[in-house]
C-alpha cells in the first residue's frame, strides 16, 4: 500500500499526538505512526503512573501524621497489587481516550515501527506513506550501562511492571527520576539506598534546593552513597548487589533500578537517508522553529533533548502545527522560564534561574537573594517537623524576579501560578504588592524580607 498525506507524525506520545491533532484541526490530512501504546512515555511509563505512586506514598505519610492530629488508626499495611491494578486500569483508560481523540480529530493511525525510506517517505509494516511535512516525535528510553551484571537491574519502565513491592531497593542515579523513585519507595516503607557517581542529587537545580532535598531524604532514612565508581552488579543467594572499582560493595537488595539517564529513540529510523543530523549523543538537532537539518522534517519533544517534559513536547508540537498549517509564520515555543516540579520527598517547584546561573549571567552585584526557611503550619502539631524553603532571585535595580524556587509540602501545586508572574516579568515589588493568603506556605513568597 502507498498513500500520500499532508503530514506524517512518527510517535504517538505527548508531542506527536498534540501536533497531529492540531494539524488535523486546521484541515491537514494527517497520519500518526505509533509502535507502542498511545500516549507514549508520560501516560504509560512516566508522569502518570509515577504521580499515582507519589500520591500513594503521600497518603502513607499523611497516615503517619494522623496520630498527632488525634486520630487513632489501626494500620493493617499496604497492598501494592491493589494500587498497581488501579493504576494500570487508569493508564488503559487514558490509552483509550487518546485513541478516540485521534479518531475524533480525523487523524489516521498506523501501528508499527516507522523508518524513513526517502526524505519524504516513511515505511512501516511493508507499506509506504508520503508527505511534504514529517515530524519525528519518537521520544526516548531509559539507558542501561554496558557493565557486568547490568541486566540484573531494571529501569523506570520495569519499575512500573513490578507486581510486588520490593523491600530493599538500590536506585542508581542522581537525576529527577532516581530522586523521585527513591523518595516514593521510601515513603511506601521500602528500605532505600541510592548510589551516585558524583556527590549531589539534582545538581542542575539551585544549590539551596538540592542540598535541602538531599539532607531531608537522608534524615528520613534513605541511604545516599556518593562518589561511587560502579563496576558491576552481582547476584548472590536470592539477593542482588553491586561492586565498585575496588571490589567493595553491598548485597542484600531485592531490586536494583537504573536511573542514570535516557537516550533518544532514533535507532532504525534511517535518519541518514533523510539527511537528519543528530549530535554525538543521538539528539536530533533543531532550530528555534523545531526544523531539523532536513527540509520539511521537524522534531519535537524528548528526541530533541530540550527541556524533556510533557508540556514542553505538547506546546512545541502545537506551535509547529500552527506554523505549518495555520500560516502563523512566527509560531514557536519560547523555552525560557519553563516551570518544573520534581515529585521528590519533599517536592520541588522551580521556575527561572538558579542562584549560580543568575550570578553567572548577570554578575554578583546585579543579583539579590531573598530566602526563608520555615515550618509549614501543616506540621504545627506534629512531631515530624520538616522545613520548607522559599527563595527568590532578583535582578537589577527594578528587582525583576529571575528565579523562584520552593522546596516543601505543596511546592508542586504552588509554582504554576508563580511561573506566570515570572514569565510576565514580575518584580519583587509586584510580589510584595500582592496580598498574602493566610495561613498558607505560599504566602511566604509574597512576604519575603
Ligand atoms: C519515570 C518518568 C517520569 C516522568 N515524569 C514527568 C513529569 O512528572 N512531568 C513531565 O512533564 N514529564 C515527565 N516525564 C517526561 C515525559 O514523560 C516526557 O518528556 C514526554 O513523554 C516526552 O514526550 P515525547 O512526545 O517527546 O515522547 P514520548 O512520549 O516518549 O513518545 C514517543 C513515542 O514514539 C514512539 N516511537 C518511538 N520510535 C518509534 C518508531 N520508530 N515508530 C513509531 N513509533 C515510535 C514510542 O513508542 C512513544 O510512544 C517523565 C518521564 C519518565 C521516564
Amino acid at each position: 500500500m502507498s498513500e500520500r498525506f499532508d503530514f506524517i507524525v512518527i510517535g504517538g506520545g505527548s508531542g506527536g499526538i498534540a501536533c497531529a491533532r492540531r494539524a488535523a484541526q486546521y484541515g491537514a490530512k494527517v497520519l500518526i505512526i505509533e509502535s507502542g501504546p498511545l500516549g507514549g512515555t508520560c501516560v504509560n511509563v512516566g508522569c502518570v503512573p509515577k504521580k499515582v505512586m507519589w500520591t500513594t506514598s503521600q497518603i502513607n505519610e499523611t497516615l503517619d501524621l494522623a496520630k498527632d492530629y488525634g486520630f487513632r488508626i489501626e494500620r493493617l499495611g499496604f497492598d501494592w497489587p491493589t494500587i498497581k491494578q488501579s493504576r494500570d486500569a487508569y493508564v488503559s483508560r487514558l490509552n483509550g481516550i487518546y485513541g478516540r481523540n485521534l479518531d475524533d480529530s480525523g487523524v489516521a493511525l498506523v501501528r508499527g515501527k516507522a523508518k524513513f525510506s526517502t526524505s519524504h517517505s516513511i515505511a512501516v509494516n511493508g507499506d509506504e506513506f508520503h508527505a511534504h511535512h514529517i515530524l519525528i516525535a519518537t521520544g526516548g528510553a531509559p539507558s542501561v550501562p554496558n557493565m557486568p551484571g547490568a541486566e540484573l537491574g531494571i529501569t523506570s519502565d520495569g519499575f512500573f511492571k513490578l507486581a510486588h513491592q520490593p523491600k530493599k531497593i538500590l536506585v542508581i542515579g542522581a537525576g529527577y527520576i532516581a530522586t523521585e523513585l527513591a523518595g516514593l519507595m521510601h515513603g511506601l516503607g521500602s528500605e532505600v539506598s541510592m548510589l551516585l557517581r558524583k556527590d549531589k542529587l539534582l545538581r542542575t537545580f539551585d544549590r539551596d534546593v538540592h542540598e535541602m532535598v538531599m539532607a531531608q531524604m537522608r534524615q528520613s532514612g534513605i541511604e545516599i552513597m556518593t562518589k561511587v565508581t560502579l563496576q558491576s552488579l552481582v547476584k548472590g543467594n536470592n539477593t542482588l548487589g553491586y561492586r565498585d572499582h575496588e571490589g567493595n560493595g553491598k548485597d542484600g537488595f531485592d531490586c536494583i533500578i537504573w536511573a542514570i539517564g535516557r537516550h533518544t529513540n532514533i535507532a532504525n529510523l534511517n535518519l541518514e537517508v533523510a539527511g537528519v543530523e543528530v549530535d554525538a549523543r543521538g539528539n536530533i538537532q533543531t532550530d528555534e522553529f523545531q526544523n531539523s537539518s532536513a527540509n520539511g522534517i521537524y522534531a519535537v519533544g524528548d528526541v530533541t533533548h530540550r527541556a524533556q517534559l510533557t508540556p514542553v513536547a505538547i506546546a512545541a508540537g502545537r506551535k509547529l502545527a500552527n506554523r505549518l498549517f495555520d500560516n502563523q509564520t512566527d509560531a514557536r515555543l519560547d523555552y525560557e522560564n519553563i516551570p518544573t516540579v520534581i515529585f521528590s520527598h519533599p517536592p520541588i517547584g522551580s521556575v527561572g534561574l538558579s542562584e549560580a546561573d543568575a550570578r553567572a549571567k548577570y554578575g554578583d552585584d546585579q543579583i539579590k537573594i531573598y530566602k526563608h526557611f520555615f515550618i509549614d503550619m501543616h506540621y504545627a502539631v506534629t512531631e515530624h517537623k520538616p522545613r520548607t524553603l522559599v527563595k527568590l532571585i532578583v535582578h537589577g535595580a527594578d528587582q525583576r524576579v529571575v528565579g523562584c524556587h520552593v522546596v516543601g509540602r505543596g511546592a508542586d501545586e504552588m509554582i504554576q501560578g508563580f511561573a506566570i508572574a515570572v514569565k510576565m516579568g514580575a518584580t519583587k515589588q509586584d510580589f510584595d504588592n500582592t496580598v498574602a493568603i493566610h495561613p498558607t506556605a505560599a504566602e511566604e513568597l509574597v512576604t519575603l524580607r
